[in-house]
């Protein structure tokens, strides 16, 4: 449907489901990444993939003279070359180098939409033991110590319960420079995914729900069971973040809502996100399809629900044994609305993002009741 090929450096399961989308419209995309088996060349074997590190400089510029457009599925790759190839004018970079450069420092990235006016929490750089304590008596305890780059599912984050655990805090997180911000005494967790065409033209999903377990998203609950106004409120604030940034594709925007009803950002993703998985079932489009038809410059399909309600779930690893993650899926069988996703990664690790099972159904209430028994074979005992 396209003639134009696309590069993505990373092969993990976002790309896995971008080419699952991709597949479908006949588009052409080659993977980078360091695995001959990762997820997404898994099940792609119609284009030559290359095999280094989404980081390599020499491999970003193999993958980039073999195809038209460059994107990423992860924000932690070498963003100089792909400024330089971007420069060069010759494949277009998706979102933008700026915008993958600016996003996977999340330091830079709060200035950022600060500087837009976009509402995040209190934040400040942390060079040393002394500064946190600083930031401690500015912030006051709990605060959040954060690695400013490298960060993924909650690693890279320090809780600092006191003053008393400022050196065990910095000493924990040395590998990667930090800042630290105000606790936020969240309700509710939000996210929107916003994509944006080539030409511009933007629209955004509806808002959901995402509740995290010990910092990995646990589960996601959309629509987001929360009055309206307030969506529409996180809805813009999504929006408004992501108009700061340039370049086409889809965007995660993650939020907090306080007790009041104000909204602040957590976090932006250059790329489809976790609490996104739930498009492929439960919209019109799934964001990985919208993100191909964003970089290709077709016409975007509707966000909208075709469903009245939806939940998906993480399946993680518990530890080295992948059977543990085949109860859950297993139950998920027996249950109408269930859709299983499985990575097809070759390593099972506590914690390791092995699948997710998607629900949908007439109503929020049907959903939840239908996932119980999946929550139940996932964890005896845990409601
Ligand atoms: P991801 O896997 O989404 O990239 P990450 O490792 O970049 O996550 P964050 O999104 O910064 O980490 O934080 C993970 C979780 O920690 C958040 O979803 C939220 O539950 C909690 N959290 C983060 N910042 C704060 C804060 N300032 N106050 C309270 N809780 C926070
Ligand atoms: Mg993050
Ligand atoms: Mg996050």
């Amino acid at each position: 449907m396209n003639n134009q090929k696309v590069g993505i450096l990373g092969g993990g399961q976002l790309g896995r489901m971008m080419i699952e989308a991709a597949s479908r419209l006949n588009l052409q995309v080659t993977i980078l990444d360091a695995p001959i088996d990762s997820p997404a060349k898994q099940i792609e074997s119609t284009q030559p993939h290359i095999q280094g590190a989404f980081n390599d400089a020499t491999k970003i510029r193999e993958l980039a003279s073999q195809v038209d457009i460059l994107t990423v599925e992860i924000e932690h790759v070498d963003a100089g070359v792909l400024a330089a190839i971007e420069t060069e004018g010759k494949v277009r970079v998706c979102p933008s180098a700026f915008t993958v450069k600016t996003i996977q420092d999340k330091y830079n990235q709060k200035k950022h939409l600060e500087s837009f006016g976009i509402p995040v929490a209190e934040y400040v750089e942390i060079a040393d033991a002394e500064a946190l304590k600083e930031a401690g008596k500015k912030f006051g305890y709990p605060l959040m110590l954060k690695s400013k780059t490298m960060a993924y599912d909650g690693k890279g984050n320090y809780v600092v319960k006191n003053e008393g655990e400022v050196e065990k805090a910095v000493e924990a997180l040395s590998k990667t420079p930090l800042y630290a911000e105000k606790w936020a005494p969240f309700v509710k967790e939000l996210a929107v995914m916003v994509v944006r065409r080539a030409n511009g033209e933007i629209l955004s999903y509806p808002v959901v729900e995402t509740i995290h377990k010990n910092s990995i998203c646990h589960l996601v609950i959309a629509p987001a069971q929360i009055d309206g106004a307030v969506a529409t409120k996180a809805q813009k604030v999504a929006e408004n973040a992501i108009k700061s940034f340039p370049g086409a594709g889809i965007f995660g925007v993650e939020m907090f809502v306080m007790a009041n009803g104000e909204i602040l950002l957590n976090e932006i993703a250059p790329r489809p996100h976790n609490s996104g998985h739930y498009t492929i079932e439960a919209c019109e489009t799934s964001q990985y399809e919208n993100h191909m038809r964003a970089i290709l410059d077709m016409p975007l399909g509707s966000t909208a629900m075709k469903v009245p309600a939806s939940i998906m779930v993480n399946i993680l690893g518990s530890n080295t044994d992948m059977t543990e993650c085949y109860k859950p899926c297993q139950e998920a069988l027996l249950v109408d609305g269930a859709t299983i996703h499985l990575y097809g990664k070759k390593e099972c690790r506590a914690g390791r993002k092995m699948g997710h099972i998607t629900l949908v159904g007439e109503s929020m209430m049907q959903v939840q009741k239908n996932l119980k028994p999946i929550l139940e074979a996932m964890e005896p005992g845990v409601e």
